[in-house]
């Protein structure tokens, strides 16, 4: 499988955990892959809180999520971001792309869509009901990205080559949301960019979501980052483990036998004694981390502790 290129220049990555609750397996794999990289190249590893949407937002869970990265022994570089502080540079991106005619507003309902529209691997295909314009303004609206008919591909450090034409795969898709919320997919492309993000290491939940935000990147005139996706903790059932379903948040009171099972889900080789403390555990994970020994898989299944 084709992988990418070597890693060249000053590395920066980022964990971005929406805080939607306590720190589960699942997030705790994802900023244990993003930060052994960053610090196996001598990056920078920033942490950005993404809390835009307020309706799946739990109280309290940024904090506990900030506090069971620090009790893991993870050391992020500057200060955390909040996108819920952000708004004024989404609505530039989206001033942006509206005055370029890339962008439009859009009244239609999940049913009347659900209607029309075919499924595709990330739900109903928006099949353009509104791109020649809205006929009632006095509803609510949200705003599309205008997609074009090309594709998008790029070579994944984990998951080799992808590709994807947005516009038939997944069609105009929604940058503001009809209850005034910036999505997800326009906030990360203008803060990845704002924050000199050249390294993404994330879940491959979001490995669908990449060409939509390397095609906002070039409509924006944006760098574009390198992107690894690492297969997804999943259950028994190939459940996806998520904060929202309530699995079991990390024991904060054993940080290195979650870090371990963590490193070990990651296809990393593990020490052969037990590490006596965390500096221990961070000084061998971050010798022995190759990027390469991660499955290319989209999905793992968790395997229970050992103890
Ligand atoms: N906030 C997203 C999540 O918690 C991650 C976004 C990203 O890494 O791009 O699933």
């Amino acid at each position: 499988m084709e992988k990418s290129r070597e890693i060249n220049g000053a590395y920066r990555g980022r964990f971005a955990p929406s805080p939607t609750g306590p720190l589960h397996f699942g997030s705790l794999v994802t900023a244990l892959g993003s930060y052994l990289d960053a610090r196996s190249h001598q990056g920078e590893w920033l942490v950005r809180m993404e809390d835009l949407d307020r309706t799946r937002e739990v109280e309290g869970a940024a904090d506990w999520i900030l506090n069971a990265l620090e009790r893991f022994g993870f050391e992020w570089n500057g200060t955390v971001i909040y996108q819920s502080q952000r708004t004024q540079a989404y609505e530039a991106a989206l001033e942006t792309l509206m005055r370029k005619g890339q962008a439009y507003p859009c009244i239609c309902s999940r049913n009347e869509i659900a209607m029309t529209a075919q499924t595709g691997k990330e739900g109903p295909i928006y099949p353009g009901t509104c791109r020649r314009g809205i006929e009632r303004s006095d509803t609510a609206q949200s705003i599309r990205l205008l997609t074009q008919h090309r594709e998008i591909a790029y070579t994944d450090r984990i998951q080799g080559r992808i590709r994807q034409n947005p516009s038939l795969e997944i069609g105009d898709f929604i940058i503001r949301r009809r209850d005034g919320f910036y999505a997800y997919q326009l906030a990360v492309v203008v803060d990845d960019a704002w924050q000199e993000i050249n390294q993404v290491v994330r879940g491959s939940d979001l490995l669908m979501s990449t060409p939509r935000q390397r095609y906002l990147q070039q409509l924006l005139a944006l760098p574009t980052p390198d992107y690894a996706h690492i297969p997804l903790a999943v259950d028994g059932e190939g459940r996806k483990l998520s904060k929202q379903y309530r699995d079991a948040p990390v024991d904060i009171n054993r940080p290195i036998d979650s870090l371990l099972q963590a490193l070990s889900f990651l296809g990393q080789p593990l020490p052969a004694e037990r590490p006596d403390n965390l500096s221990e555990f961070w000084r061998w994970a971050i010798r022995h981390w190759s990027v390469e020994s991660i499955p290319a898989k989209q999905a793992l299944p968790v395997q229970p502790p050992a103890c």
